[in-house]
């Protein structure tokens, strides 16, 4: 259920409604809007007629059921999306977030190569992976908490907030200590231990869609962050696996509309897993753009072929460059700016 609170409640009615609230066995969460404050009340479905009663408490507007699943990921709780401050950086309002960098992060001067380059061309934000989930156990498994240092020097170097994956619930205080935004990768979409912990953590996530998560699984698992506390989730469409074998994965564009319709949350798009091929990457970020993704997240490489990690999907600089200039040209046409 959503108690809607009238456009001048004063704090105190407010703070009333939720200790009633929390009397009735519910989790309250309190979202402040611009207008309006709605109090969120989060459990078992058992006692909520209980809830009902708050109807006529002073400084109620409405005592509303909340019909999805996903209480507080849903749009009903807040209607004109939510914004997450990233180290200074929006997501989710007018303004399209472009976060930039390797695969993983291999070297300082790779990196440092990096960070120039997508800072030069107009990133809002740098990524690396310190940690990587790889298909093989023999394959390059990321540089683990030198590869932190490194991200977060490159990133202070050049001025951008820094976000990187966390694999293992036991890493979660060491990676949130060097970096901005911690993300999730897809083959921990539901990893659920790690998602519970994370909502107990103050820094934003970035969580990135299963390959086989139907998009209504894609907002339970972002609702096990946010009932922890955390309120800053970024979500992330990154293609998912069907029939088709030409592409890496096949970069689901339709799931930009329909969670923008569901869900509060901000939702940015990852072309260069979403595809898998260097070519593919610009024409499938501009669509995503155009679909209304609220930022893009892209594989940036100063030198691709000695990738140790994602070769094929890594754009040069230069290319990055030209994605920036072609995003800017389709961001004003959809009224959004880079
Ligand atoms: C990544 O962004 O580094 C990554 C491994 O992506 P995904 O989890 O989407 O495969
Ligand atoms: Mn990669």
């Amino acid at each position: 259920m959503i108690v809607v609170m009238k456009a001048h409640a004063t704090p105190a009615e407010i703070e009333a409604v939720v200790e009633r609230v929390q009397q009735a066995g519910f989790q309250a969460h309190k979202i402040v809007g611009v207008e309006r404050t709605v109090v969120a009340c989060v459990g078992e479905e058992r006692g909520k007629e209980e809830l009902a009663q708050l109807e006529f408490f002073s400084g109620v507007d409405s005592v509303l059921p909340v019909l999805k699943p996903y209480k507080l990921a849903a749009r009903e709780l807040h209607p004109d999306g939510s914004r997450v401050d990233v180290g200074g950086v929006e997501i989710g309002g007018k303004r399209l977030a472009v976060m930039a960098g390797p695969c993983a992060i291999e070297s300082a001067a790779q990196m440092q190569g990096a960070a120039q380059a997508v800072k030069a061309a107009g990133a809002h934000m740098l990524r690396g992976g310190a940690f990587k989930p790889r298909t093989s156990p023999y394959s390059f498994q990321g540089m683990e908490h030198e590869g932190l240092l490194l991200l977060e020097r490159a990133g202070r170097e050049v001025g951008l907030p820094v976000v990187t994956e966390v694999m293992d619930p036991h890493d979660i205080e060491r990676v949130a200590e060097h970096a901005d935004m911690l993300q999730v990768g897809a083959r921990n979409a539901q990893n659920f231990s790690l998602l519970r912990r994370l909502g107990k953590l103050n820094k934003p996530i970035l969580l990135k869609r299963g390959m086989s998560t139907k998009l209504d699984e894609f907002l339970m698992a972002a609702e096990y962050i946010l009932s922890g506390g955390n309120t800053r989730v970024v979500l992330c469409e990154r293609g998912i696996r069907t029939f088709e074998t030409a592409t890496r994965n096949t970069l689901d564009l339709n799931a930009i509309p329909v969670l923008k319709q569901w869900t509060h949350l901000p939702v940015i798009v990852d072309p260069s897993h979403g595809t898998g091929a260097e070519a593919l990457v610009i024409p499938m970020a501009l669509a995503a753009v155009a679909a209304g993704a609220d930022g893009l997240m892209i594989e940036v490489h100063p030198n691709p072929e000695k990738a140790l990690s994602d070769g094929p999907q890594q754009l040069r600089p230069a290319r990055f460059a030209e994605l920036m200039g072609a995003v800017r040209r389709v961001a004003e046409a959809v009224e959004r700016t880079v």
